[in-house]
């Protein structure tokens, strides 16, 4: 799909603002890429609905196409709608309840443990207990996970009240001067209303600082339904999203972020307890799009590229009024951007494979401050025209630079080379534009 939308970007073309039809054609494959990683339809909709108005005119970045841009925009609002900035526990109680709900199978029990260990690692006196009474093995499960840990685990395991149990680790919490207590419960396969009153229960006895929902990134569309009964049930202030490490590329985190308007506060990413993150929206929003690449390409563009700069300079490419000057301006841009090979695609005017093949092999990111001290060493004169440049100015230049004649002859070869291959493509353009053919 990232291919397609490559090639739709490419097709485009470079244009000064967005305009309908990129934004047409543009949505349908983001919409696509937010279905095929399982973000729930209706999300979908409203939040394609909600860009549509905000990208419709808005400017693009010299240096990348609308269709870049918009991917962009896209990306920076799927980043908002996942809640911006990472989301912090919100613990004040002392001792502090964490409620954990959802699903049997989504990951809670496992989770407890790699929050009790995250928590402990901040210096908390961590407690965990288990109220899930309908699987003795769930009890056992946890117990494992705290001895692995190092955490102790309460139990009452002939008690069928899962409320009691809760009220009791509280209790004993309280007066064993913890700071966090942490409840694992019991989940079904399906949204039950037994279960949900149960949850309730727990949570008015043990007040908690933080119910979170636990929910597997693999749950599909499915996932809204799920959220929003748990969240009317039982209520929560955030959620944890586990198997992060799946194929799932994490629409269930739009999903149920969109439905509930709740925090993302952890992402399980594997089995093992140190498996655990905090949420990133950024990553992750990038993951959802599957197009990363070009949300870094146009991050970088628009921070780097001055815009009068860059036109002026595509400019000058073209009419072959390109001197050292520019060379070195350029130079610069091309620094402050990063790794070459993957760079050079970006700077305006150099969209031809040919010019970049020739650019590349021409300099690599070593040469590059070689390069760029031959052409300090020159004199302003000598960098509008390098025709003027002669044996004796090269020697000059050379010692100025610490670098060698040879190596000032070569990068004036490679100038002059670069010059004439731009010359050659503007030629080319004109007779394209002549036959009424691309470009
Ligand atoms: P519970 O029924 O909600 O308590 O779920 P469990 O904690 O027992 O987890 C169910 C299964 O999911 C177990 O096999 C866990 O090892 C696995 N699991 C939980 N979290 C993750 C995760 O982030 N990544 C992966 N790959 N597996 C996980
Ligand atoms: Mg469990």
């Amino acid at each position: 799909l990232a291919e397609k939308i490559q090639s739709t970007i490419e097709k485009l073309g470079r244009k000064g603002k967005i305009d309908k039809e990129t934004l047409e054609k543009g949505l349908r494959e983001i919409k696509l890429a937010l279905l095929e990683a399982d973000v729930n339809y209706k999300v979908v909709a409203k939040f394609i609905n909600d860009i549509k108005e905000k990208a419709l005119g808005a400017d693009v970045t010299k240096g990348v196409t609308a269709a870049q841009q918009l991917v962009k925009i896209v990306y920076d609002e799927l980043v908002q709608a996942l809640g911006g900035e990472e989301a912090k526990l919100n613990l004040k109680n002392k001792p502090a309840v964490i409620l954990l709900i959802g699903l049997q199978g989504s990951g809670k029990t496992t989770t407890a443990a790699k929050l009790a260990k995250y928590l402990k690692k901040q210096g908390k006196k961590v407690l965990l207990t288990s109220a899930d009474v309908y699987r003795p093995a769930a009890m056992l499960q946890l117990k494992k996970l705290g001895d692995q840990i190092g955490v102790p685990v309460f139990l009452e395991e002939n008690e069928k009240d899962a409320v009691k149990i809760a009220k009791d680790a509280l209790n004993k919490a309280k007066s064993e001067d913890y700071d966090v207590l942490i409840i694992d419960t019991a989940g079904r396969l399906h949204i039950d209303e037994e279960l949900l009153e149960e949850a309730r229960k727990i949570k008015e006895a043990t007040n908690p600082d933080e119910t979170l929902f636990v929910i597997d990134s693999m749950t599909g569309q499915e996932s809204v339904n799920i959220a929003k009964a748990f969240d009317e049930a039982v209520g929560m202030t955030g959620i944890i999203l586990t198997k992060m490490d799946s194929d799932a590329r994490g629409g269930v985190a739009l999903s149920v972020k969109g439905v509930t308007g709740k925090p993302i506060k952890f992402a399980g990413v594997g089995e093992k307890i140190d498996d655990f993150q905090p949420f990133y929206p950024d990553r992750v929003a990038s993951r959802i799009l599957g197009m990363g690449d070009v949300v870094t390409l146009v991050e970088k563009a628009q921070e780097v590229i001055d815009e009068k700069e860059a036109l002026s300079m595509q400019e000058k490419l073209l009419s072959g009024e390109f001197t050292l000057e520019d060379f070195r301006k350029q130079l610069k841009m091309i620094q402050k951007l990063g790794p070459l090979h993957q760079i050079m695609r970006m700077i305006p005017g150099l969209g031809s494979q040919k010019i970049l093949k020739q650019l590349e092999q021409a300099i690599d990111d070593k040469k590059l401050k070689r390069i760029e001290a031959i052409i300090d060493s020159m004199t302003p004169e000598e960098r509008r025209n390098h025709a003027i440049i002669n044996a004796s100015r090269k020697r000059r230049i050379a010692r100025g630079s610490g670098t060698s004649v040879k190596e000032v002859d070569a990068l004036l070869k490679q100038f002059v080379q670069a010059k004439m291959a731009m010359k050659q493509m503007r030629k080319m353009q004109k007779k394209m534009a002549k036959k009424g053919g691309g470009g």
